[in-house]
């Protein structure tokens, strides 16, 4: 039988890297989660395949890219509000992590990378739908965290032969309730998972802002659910594994949502209405982000399967009821 490859990936116990490594496992590859826990969830991970280990560890990282034959890279930070609170914790663990990562990977002669990017690198856009190659000009340390570890991989293509893709998330939503996976963060800063806690406690949330310029004056995001930001993960390792050069893609849908779009969404899927109070714009929110996906569907024939914001919603609220009821 065909040997199927081996893939450490980082950041395996947060939500989008213990989903990937759901699909990944469904494939049938060989699959090591490193995870310093320090923001994921042991429970994500089967415990015969979690390493609780920090990426600055260069030697211990190294000793599990035995055998390996690509690393896909979540571990990471990602809530902009507290990177530009904290912008040195940004920079010593997105950027620091991931060169000791790539040291690691150097030495252990592992020339193949799925990388976490963000739409983030764009800032505030000039064009929308956002092409990838559009201005890499972002607005917060998160997002230059992020375009800074692009460069160096970049640099690695050259003087290493590192192969690389850099995948570009929108806004990463929805769940895998019947793996029990789902998006559980501390503190939650995101649209669907704060709608959901208005409905159960009949707290309000606020909406940050509703004088921009589009249809209803809330901001427009591209909401990509969790499955097929995976499935995108998958088909970039398809792709290295089979010689691609080094790339970078956008994950979305093409089409945007507002605010209030998200907020009737889950008021139709919950049946319940949702409490709601209208606040100031939110430092730092652009106007709208979209992306122009066209390259990853033609390059890695990838197409979003589960990205109606119905059945995001629906799949989130089956997670939420699963996890805080
Ligand atoms: N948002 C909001 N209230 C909240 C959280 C988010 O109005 O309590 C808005 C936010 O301004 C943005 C959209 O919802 O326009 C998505 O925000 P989120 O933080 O989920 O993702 P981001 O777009 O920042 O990556």
């Amino acid at each position: 039988m065909e040997k199927m490859p081996k893939i450490l990936v980082t950041g395996g116990a947060g939500y989008i890297g213990c989903v990937t490594t759901h699909h990944l496992l469904q494939r049938g590859f060989e699959v090591v989660v490193i995870d310093d826990l320090s923001r994921g969830h042991r429970e994500n991970v089967a415990p015969e395949r979690l390493h609780v280990l920090r990426l600055q560890d260069t030697e211990g990282v190294a000793n599990l890219l035995g055998g390996v034959d690509a690393v896909v890279h979540f571990a990471a930070h990602s809530a902009v509000g507290e990177s530009m609170r904290e912008p040195e914790l940004y920079f010593s663990n997105n950027v620091g992590g991931t060169v000791s990562l790539l040291e690691a990977m150097a030495r252990a002669n592992v020339r193949r990378l799925v990388f976490s990017s963000t739409a983030a690198v764009y800032g505030d856009p000039e064009k929308l739908p956002i092409p990838e190659d559009a201005q890499i000009a972002p607005v917060n340390p998160y997002g230059q965290s992020k375009a800074i570890v692009e460069k160096i991989l970049n640099e690695l293509d050259h003087y290493r032969g590192l192969r690389s893709v850099a995948l570009r998330y929108f806004n990463a939503c929805g769940a895998e309730p019947d793996a029990g996976l789902g998006e559980e963060h501390n503190p939650e800063t995101h649209l669907i998972p704060l709608l959901f806690r208005a409905v159960a406690t009949g707290e309000p949330i606020q909406i940050f802002g509703n004088d921009y310029a589009t249809p209803d004056g809330t901001c427009i995001r591209d909401y990509i659910h969790v499955s097929d930001l995976a499935a995108a993960h998958v088909a970039a390792l398809d792709y290295l594994m089979a010689g691609g050069g080094s790339a970078a893609y956008n994950v979305g849908t093409g089409t945007g949502q507002t605010v209030m779009e998200v907020l009737r969404a889950v008021e139709e899927v919950t049946g319940k209405s949702v409490p709601y109070k209208i606040a100031a714009r939110r430092e730092g929110d652009p106007t709208e982000l979209v992306a122009d996906s066209k390259k990853l569907r033609k390059t890695l024939g990838w197409q979003p399967q589960r990205s109606g914001i119905q059945e995001i919603v629906r799949d989130a609220w089956a997670y939420y009821q699963l996890k805080f009821k």
